[in-house]
């Protein structure tokens, strides 16, 4: 008979908020690499403006966990070029890169222009089926997210459930005075578009420069109410953030 039980439940979340709070994130990520995530998990990075801070730290626990990008391509060369630079300079052994479904993208995006009429329809064809196949073989992920970076994250929590999947959100209370020193201690590089005022960096159509004062997320989908590519939902009931 096919198992069909997810491998986690929103209850497996709480617990796991409850557990690791007060926690420093090194400790939390040392203790599930090497234990009960160890072989089951893999980390997706956008290879954007602070990527290299959650990369860095996996980097130093392990460097055989998978690293997923998602190349929906539409990307910046510079984050292509910033992607490889960091991986080989991190020692990560095992980077995968997904792609859009070209049968998909002939039939919902033959002009590559879905993205200024329907950006929603656009991350989807491009970010969200990508990372579900790429995800297929995991139990759980890591990403980067970052409680500060929008409103509409402030209340991050450090597990969530995603699809049945465990959800690892190690910066989620992270500050950007910790990213900044974090890349000062490390002496990580930077993306080369922060210089130009690029503070969160995803596809080239949807991205544009950060205004001062404004969110640091503000540049991303700018004149759509969008603020999400779909690959991160909301913490659902039962989800909420223990920490
Ligand atoms: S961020 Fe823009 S170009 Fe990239 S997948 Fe989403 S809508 Fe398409």
């Amino acid at each position: 008979m096919i198992d069909t039980q997810p491998p986690f439940t929103p209850a497996d979340a709480v617990a796991r908020n409850n557990r690791y709070r007060g926690s420093s994130t090194q400790e939390m990520l040392r203790d599930l690499l090497t234990g009960e995530l160890a072989g089951r998990v893999a980390v997706v990075s956008s290879f954007g403006a602070e990527s290299a801070v959650l990369l860095h730290l996996v980097s130093q626990i392990n460097q055989r966990v998978p690293v997923i990008f998602v190349n929906t391509q539409k990307m910046f060369g510079e984050t292509l070029a910033y992607r490889d630079e960091l991986a080989e300079r991190l020692g990560f052994v095992d980077l995968r890169v997904f792609r859009p479904d070209p049968h998909l993208l002939a039939e919902k995006d033959k002009t590559g222009l879905r993205w200024s009429y329907d950006p929603d329809g656009c991350c989807d064809l491009r970010k969200v089926e990508p990372l579900r196949r790429a995800l297929a073989p995991f139990d759980a992920w890591i990403s980067g997210r970052k409680g500060f970076q929008s409103g509409s994250r402030i209340a991050l929590p450090r597990f969530e459930i995603d699809e049945g999947r465990l959800k690892v959100n190690p910066l989620a209370d992270w500050s950007k005075s910790d990213l900044d020193a974090y890349f000062a201690e490390h002496e990580l590089p930077r993306h080369p578009l922060e210089a130009q005022g690029y503070l969160s960096i995803g596809c080239a159509p949807c991205t544009s420069k950060v205004q001062p004062g404004e969110d640091p997320r503000a540049g991303r989908w700018r004149g759509w109410e969008k603020v999400e590519c779909g690959i991160h939902t909301e913490a659902k009931p039962g989800e909420e953030p223990i920490f």
